[in-house]
């Protein structure tokens, strides 16, 4: 149920491992277009799986009540923020009451695992009653319900699903956590059972740490670049530690997508609720926030903005994906705007989704026809394309992601 990023990629995996599976989506033309084998969202090796299995072993639905005939559904639906931080659990809470409402009318056991990413309590506080509810069934009796966290990247998603660091199961009973065992075993990987509330905050917690290690590094790449230290080798350095590692010490323009930020803002909420003070999740919020500023900076350290054309490079919030949720272009394009910049941008895969958020700035079909039609360039998304310096002739180059080096250039963080 909720065949977005996470829905689509697990239900064509589990298709790929040989089950039988039916994504359902409330959005008819995402359905439509999956039903006609094309996938409504960018992803490496998607395309490949949903011709293999299309009408085969998988089929997307917009009729819910197809839930009917499967043993196990997965709830994929979205999990926003909402203005406080705190998660938005509508699209889950209904998700939860239909698919109740199903089950009540199916003969036999069904299992019920979330796999959106919630606060911890969630699936047993929230959804669970709602399923007892509607359902009029209770768990353990025809009724299981589990909380199995989802850690695919976008941009390698099919590869992170089939190839998992660990598979987290947080199960209500026995009979859940064997149906899940039984369709996880196969991976080479630990598979860790753990409470339900548990679970939920693995994912959490993992997405905080890794926000944080990131923050952590665009503020000493911060004091570096004052310092005239390029932070890079600051970080080779570092990630030869064991206890560190290189992995996600990149120092940028911030993070952004549909998770880091949202999940953070939603333990900061959940901390506040229960009248703590997050300190730290504030703290690598506020790093967060700053970097796309200081890429202005830069830039207005060099030149004077008004009336200038600057080519954005790279929308996505990362290279190998057209999501822009986040992306740390949002906020850059709305600082150019408002300091009366001619912005013009490019990115292969996550124009349309941007063009319906700023569709007063030019788009182009190629990063060399973008480049062209500027003074200055800024890269946000390190789009491998993005790395020939022959691209950029001696225009200004602002590198928000140490993509490249031009002769006339200047880096966030180097
Ligand atoms: P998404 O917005 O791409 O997809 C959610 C889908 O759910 C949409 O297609 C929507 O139409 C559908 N939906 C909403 N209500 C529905 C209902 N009642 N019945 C059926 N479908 C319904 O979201 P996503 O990026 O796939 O994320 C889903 C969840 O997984 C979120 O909680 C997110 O935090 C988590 N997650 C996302 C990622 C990621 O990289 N995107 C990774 C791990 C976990």
């Amino acid at each position: 149920m909720g065949t977005g990023y996470v829905g689509l990629v697990t239900g064509l995996c589990l298709a790929e491992l040989g089950h039988d599976v039916t994504c359902l989506d409330v959005v008819e033309e995402k359905v439509a277009s999956i039903n006609r084998g094309v996938n409504p969202l960018y992803e490496e090796g998607l395309d490949e799986l949903l011709e293999r299995h299309l009408n085969e072993r998988f089929i997307a639905s917009t009729d819910l009540s197809m839930a009917k005939d499967t043993d196990v559904t997965f709830i994929c639906v979205g999990t926003p923020s909402r203005e406080d931080g705190s998660l938005d659990l509508t699209y889950l809470k209904e998700a939860a009451r239909e698919l109740g409402e199903i089950i009540a009318k199916k003969e036999g056991h069904h299992l019920v695992v979330v796999k959106s990413t919630v606060m911890p309590g969630t699936t047993e506080d929230v959804v669970t009653p709602i399923l007892e509810n509607s359902s009029g069934r209770i768990v353990g009796e025809g009724l299981g319900v589990a909380m199995n966290p989802e850690f695919l990247r976008e941009g390698t998603a099919v590869r992170d699903f089939m190839e998992p660091d660990r598979v987290v199961i947080g199960a209500s009973d026995k009979r859940s956590r064997e149906i899940l065992g039984e369709i996880f075993g196969g991976f080479d990987c630990p598979v860790l059972e753990v409470g339900v509330s548990a679970a939920e905050m693995i994912k959490v917690a993992s997405n905080a740490f890794l926000a944080t290690k990131i923050s952590f590094i665009n503020e000493i790449g911060n004091l570096c670049k004052d310092m005239g230290i390029d932070v890079r080798d600051v970080v080779r350095g570092m990630g030869h530690d064991s206890r560190i590692s290189p992995k996600f010490l990149r120092a940028g323009c911030g993070f952004g997508g549909s998770c880091f930020p949202k999940d953070v803002r939603g333990l900061a909420a959940e901390s506040r609720r229960r009248g703590m003070e997050p300190i730290m999740l504030d703290a690598l919020l506020k790093v967060n926030e700053l970097q796309p500023e200081r890429l202005v900076q830069l830039l207005e350290s060099r030149m004077d903005v008004m009336g200038a054309g600057i080519s954005v490079m790279g929308l996505a919030f990362k290279p190998g994906t057209d999501d822009i949720r986040e992306s740390r272009a949002i906020p850059l394009v709305r600082l150019l705007l408002e300091r009366g910049a001619d912005v013009h941008c490019y990115d292969p895969k996550a124009t349309e989704g941007f063009r319906r958020l700023f569709p007063q700035v030019t788009y182009h079909q190629s990063p060399e026809e973008c480049v062209e039609s500027s003074d200055a360039v800024v890269i946000v998304t390190e789009w491998p394309e993005f790395g020939d310096p022959g691209l950029y002739g001696d225009r200004l180059v602002i590198d928000g992601r140490g993509v490249v080096r031009t002769t006339n250039y200047d880096g966030i963080c180097w």
